[in-house]
C-alpha cells in the first residue's frame, strides 16, 4: 500500500523530455538511496517525447521538431552520459558554421562574434554590410549608455531600443529572439528571455562590454571535459534521447494513451491522479504538462494556481521539411540557416539548413531545409492546408535562395500551443505559481513553461522536480512508518 514501510509512490504526468527526465531521475535517485519506488508515468499521446519527433524517412533522419541543444548546460550532457549515449553525440559541422539574416531580399552573414543582440568583436561588426553606418553607431552607444536604475522587468523591444536602437531590433533581435519563442518582442520579457544580457547591463554597464569580457565560448566544455560545438545532437536524431529514457524507465511503468484529467488531494494527504483508465494514489505527483494543461488538471485542487498557470500564453508553429537536389540550389547553402525579420513581410520565420549543420541528415547529392512558420505574429498561417504551407515556404526559398525546382520530399508537422510565451512579468508569475504549488505539498512542476524552453532547461526542471518529489515522498513515508 502507498507510503507503507519505505516504499514510495510517485506519478509523473506528461512524457515529454521534462517528464521523462523527471521519471528517470526519480528511479536513479531512489536506487541511490536504496528506496523502493513505485513509479508511474501518464502520457496522453500514443508515444513519448512530446515535441521531440525524429523520423527515419527512406533511411534519412528527419527532425520534425527540435534538431539540437546547447551543449554547455550540465544536466543534459550528464543525462546523455548516464544513458550511455556519449559516443553518439555529434557536434555541428566545422564548415559553414554561421547564421544568415534576411534583409531586403538578400541573405547576409551575422558578423563573426555577434551574440544574439550585440557584437563581442568590433572589427567584423564595423565591416559588416548588414547594418547602416548610423545603425552601427547607435548600437555602439550601448558602451556609454547608462544602465537602467530600477529593477523592473521590461519588454525585449524596450530593452533593445534603449541600448541598441531600432535597426538592431528590426534586423536581428526580432527575428532571432522572436524566432526562439515564436513570440512578439513587444510582449516578451527581457528578464526572462535575455537574462544574461540584462545581467551584463547591470554588472558591466554595457552588453557589448560584458560580451567582450567573456572568454571564447565557440567550443563548449562539458563537466566531463569533452569539447563540443555550441549546439549538439545525437547521431540518429534528438528522439534517441526520449527513446533511451523510455527504455531505461521501463515500458511497464509508462501508461500511454492515458490522459490525466485531474489531481485531487485525499484525506490521507496523498494525491489521487485521475486518468482515462481510473484513479490511483500517490505520495507525490510531478506535473510535466504544459502550464495551460496543468491549469485544467489542478483546477479543482487549487483554483488560484490554475488561474496563474493559465496566464502563461502559448504560440503555435509548423515545421516544413524539404529535401532538394543540391544542384537545384543555385545560390548554394553557405550557412546553417537564416532568419527572416517581420519587416521582410514573408511567410517563413526562419529556415535551417539541417544537412549543413549535422552529418547524415541528407544524401551527399541533396540538401535538407527546415522552414518554420506561424508564431504569435502570424497565427493565421497555421490555418492553411499542408499543401498551401509548402507552396508559401517554397516561394520564400525561391525568393532568398533562388530555388525553383520541386523538392524531392516535403513533410509538414504542426505544433499547436507548443511554445510558452515568457511575456512581461514572467519571472514574477512563476514565483507566484511556485508559492501556490507550495500550498500543495507533494505536487511539483516541471516543463518548458517556467524556467527555460530549451531541451537542457527542461531536463534541469525534470531533475529538480524528481529530487524534490523523492525527498518529499521519503519524508512522509518515514513519518508514517514511525507513527505505525
Ligand atoms: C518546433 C519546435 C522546435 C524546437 N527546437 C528546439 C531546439 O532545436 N533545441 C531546443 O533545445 N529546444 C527546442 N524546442 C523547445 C523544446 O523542444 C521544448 O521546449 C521541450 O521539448 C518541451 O518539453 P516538455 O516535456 O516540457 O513539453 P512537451 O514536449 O510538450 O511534453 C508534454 C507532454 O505532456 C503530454 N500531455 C499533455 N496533456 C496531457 C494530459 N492531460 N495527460 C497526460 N499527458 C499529457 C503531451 O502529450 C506531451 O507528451 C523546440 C520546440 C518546438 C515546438
Amino acid at each position: 500500500m502507498a507510503g507503507n514501510g519505505n516504499k514510495i509512490r510517485i506519478a509523473v504526468v506528461g512524457a515529454g523530455i521534462s517528464g521523462l527526465s523527471a521519471a528517470y531521475r526519480v528511479l536513479s535517485m531512489s536506487k541511490a538511496a536504496a528506496v523502493e519506488t513505485d513509479l508511474r508515468v501518464f502520457e496522453g499521446a500514443d508515444s513519448v517525447g512530446g515535441v521531440l519527433r525524429t523520423e527515419l524517412v527512406n533511411n534519412r533522419i528527419v527532425e520534425h521538431g527540435p534538431d539540437s541543444w546547447v551543449a554547455s548546460k550540465p544536466d543534459v550532457m550528464e543525462l546523455v552520459e548516464d544513458l550511455g549515449l556519449t559516443e553518439q553525440v555529434i557536434s555541428t559541422n566545422e564548415t559553414n558554421r554561421r547564421s544568415l539574416i534576411a534583409c531586403d531580399g538578400e541573405l547576409h552573414p551575422l558578423p563573426d562574434g555577434f551574440v544574439m543582440l550585440a557584437p563581442s568583436r568590433l572589427i567584423p561588426f564595423a565591416l559588416s554590410p548588414l547594418f547602416s553606418l548610423s545603425g552601427k553607431f547607435r548600437m555602439a552607444l550601448d558602451m556609454v549608455t547608462p544602465p537602467k536604475t530600477d529593477d523592473s522587468d521590461e519588454s525585449v523591444e524596450t530593452f533593445v531600443l534603449r541600448r541598441f536602437g531600432r535597426e538592431a531590433l528590426d534586423k536581428i533581435v526580432q527575428p532571432m529572439v522572436g524566432g526562439i519563442y515564436v513570440g512578439d518582442v513587444a510582449k516578451l520579457s527581457a528578464r526572462s528571455t535575455l537574462t544574461q544580457f540584462v545581467e551584463m547591463e547591470q554588472r558591466q554597464g554595457s552588453v557589448i562590454k560584458g560580451l567582450m569580457a567573456r572568454k571564447d565560448n565557440a567550443h563548449e566544455r562539458t563537466a566531463s571535459g569533452a569539447r563540443y560545438s555550441m549546439f549538439v545532437t545525437l547521431k540518429n536524431g534528438v528522439s534517441t534521447l526520449s527513446r533511451a529514457l523510455e527504455a531505461a524507465i521501463g515500458l511497464d511503468r509508462i501508461e500511454k494513451n492515458s490522459t490525466v484529467t485531474s489531481v485531487r488531494k485525499l484525506d490521507s494527504g496523498r494525491w489521487s491522479v485521475e486518468a482515462a483508465g481510473g484513479s490511483s494514489e500517490f505520495d507525490a505527483v510531478i506535473m510535466a504538462t504544459p502550464a495551460f494543461v496543468t491549469a485544467q488538471i489542478v483546477s479543482d485542487a487549487n483554483a488560484n494556481l490554475a488561474s496563474d498557470l493559465e496566464k502563461i500564453e502559448t504560440s503555435s508553429a509548423a515545421v516544413i521539411n524539404l529535401l532538394y537536389k543540391r544542384a537545384d540550389i543555385p545560390r548554394g547553402l553557405d550557412g546553417f540557416g537564416f532568419v527572416v525579420p517581420v519587416t521582410e513581410k514573408r511567410t517563413i520565420l526562419a529556415a535551417s539548413f539541417i544537412s549543413n549543420k549535422f552529418k547524415g541528415r541528407a544524401p551527399e547529392d541533396c540538401v535538407a531545409v527546415r522552414a518554420f512558420v506561424g508564431g504569435v505574429l502570424q497565427p493565421e498561417h497555421l490555418k492553411l492546408s499542408d499543401a498551401d504551407l509548402v507552396k508559401l515556404a517554397r516561394a520564400d526559398l525561391e525568393y532568398y535562395l533562388g530555388v525553383k525546382a520541386e523538392p524531392l520530399s516535403q513533410l509538414v508537422n504542426r505544433y499547436p500551443a507548443s511554445m510558452p510565451q515568457y511575456n512581461l512579468g514572467h519571472a514574477e508569475r512563476v514565483q507566484k505559481i511556485i508559492s501556490e504549488v507550495n500550498q500543495m505539498p507533494g505536487v511539483f512542476l516541471a516543463g518548458s513553461s517556467y524556467n527555460g524552453v530549451g531541451i537542457p532547461d527542461c531536463i534541469t526542471s525534470g531533475t529538480r522536480a524528481a529530487l524534490a518529489a523523492v525527498e518529499y515522498a521519503r519524508t512522509i513515508s518515514k513519518l508514517e512508518s514511525v507513527a505505525t
